[in-house]
């Protein structure tokens, strides 16, 4: 008698308890290529392979743990090594993504990407999608053939990631080697080791057995607060911005070349403070009047440019990159350049984002 009265009750708890209670989130893998796509000859190979090789469907079922934490499906949106990205393909990735984003029953995406320009393409996604769902960009150093391969936990954290309620809200993330990073302040900073990606500002949270644990958010303007969307963009490039690294004993021709081929805007890799030598400054002044904006970046690791320090921006009409390092200000530069070219208001964008 007991035995049914509290069989009822459960029966009874269960229909009152909403079905999302028990219903797993939609997660889809975009799956782009990199070395989390790699193969190598033998499984010592962990530095030696071949980058965008193994496809989507081979990677999720390499790591069934992941059904479990939502259903997940598969998009081989590209096969390609990272640093073969151009405006074309970073374009198509966040259109794709946009759409399935605005899939209602779409909960999450996870992309699996080359860890080369993974900090490009995710600080791009979250500059142009609108959308509060996760984003979660993932690779691996190592291809899956090598012993002691970190694609497979790596990818079960970014699916429980993108699957994770928590994660609303908070952007375009960067999961590698357990750390859950911001895109526009994660950078790869060694190419051989598991934890090649930090963050200048520190890591947003951890993922733990597959459980999201949070310690900052982000200050900054992104997704949907973005004033840019990938919709508003036409065709498939974006306006020219090209980097040139500051070092000793420089000649001008690198500025002047891309200009020539082009460039709207030159982002000045400097020294420290995004210095820049005194010899070089009379070519950056040209192409500023000529109309090439210059933006001052550090090649720093984790630079921070103050505007009219060690150059008087205001009267050169030149822009600071602020914490941004040069490649991801090149992309902010390029959006900016769709909407603007007044070097104050790319200078707010500056700023903001
Ligand atoms: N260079 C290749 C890429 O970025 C492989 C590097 C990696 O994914 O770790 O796609």
């Amino acid at each position: 008698m007991m035995k049914k009265s509290l069989s009822i009750l459960a029966l009874s708890i269960g229909l009152l308890l909403p079905l999302s209670t028990f219903a797993k989130n939609n997660v889809v893998v975009v799956a782009t290529g990199g070395t989390i796509a790699g193969a190598g000859a033998n499984s010592t190979n962990s530095a030696t392979y071949t980058a965008a090789k193994v496809p989507v469907d081979d990677l999720l079922n390499a790591v069934p743990q992941i059904q479990n934490l939502a259903n997940v499906t598969g998009v081989q949106a590209l096969q390609i090594a990272s640093e073969s990205i151009t405006d074309k393909e970073l374009i198509s990735i966040a259109r794709q993504i946009n759409d399935l984003l605005k899939k209602p029953d779409i909960n999450g995406v996870v992309i699996t990407h080359g860890t080369d320009t993974l900090e490009e393409t995710a600080f791009f996604l979250s500059l142009v999608v609108k959308s509060n769902k996760p984003i979660v960009l993932v690779g691996s150093m190592r291809p899956p053939s090598a012993l002691s391969a970190d694609g497979p936990l790596n990818l079960y954290s970014a699916v429980a990631l993108a699957a994770s309620d928590s994660a609303k809200g908070k952007g375009v993330m960067v999961l590698m080697n357990d750390s859950i990073f911001a895109a526009r302040d994660v950078s790869k900073t060694i190419n051989i080791h598991t934890n090649a990606f930090v963050s200048q500002w520190g890591a947003l949270g951890m993922m733990v057995e597959g459980k999201p644990y949070w310690f900052r958010n982000v200050a900054k303007r992104f997704n949907a607060a973005s004033e840019f969307n990938i919709e508003e963009i036409k065709g498939d490039s974006l306006p020219l911005v090209q980097i040139v690294y500051g070092s000793g004993n420089m000649v001008p021709d690198a500025y002047e070349a891309y200009a020539k081929a082009g460039a709207k805007a030159i982002i000045h890799a400097g020294t420290g403070n995004g210095s820049v030598a005194k010899y070089i400054v009379p070519t950056l002044t040209k192409l500023q009047n000529d109309g090439v904006q210059i933006i001052r970046s550090s090649r720093v690791p984790h630079g921070f440019i103050l505007r009219n320090a060690e150059q008087p921006d205001d009267k050169y009409g030149w822009v600071v990159a602020h914490d941004l390092n040069p490649q991801k200000a090149k992309l902010l530069a390029a959006l900016a350049l769709t909407k603007t070219k007044d070097p104050a208001e790319i200078q707010r964008m500056f700023w903001e984002y």
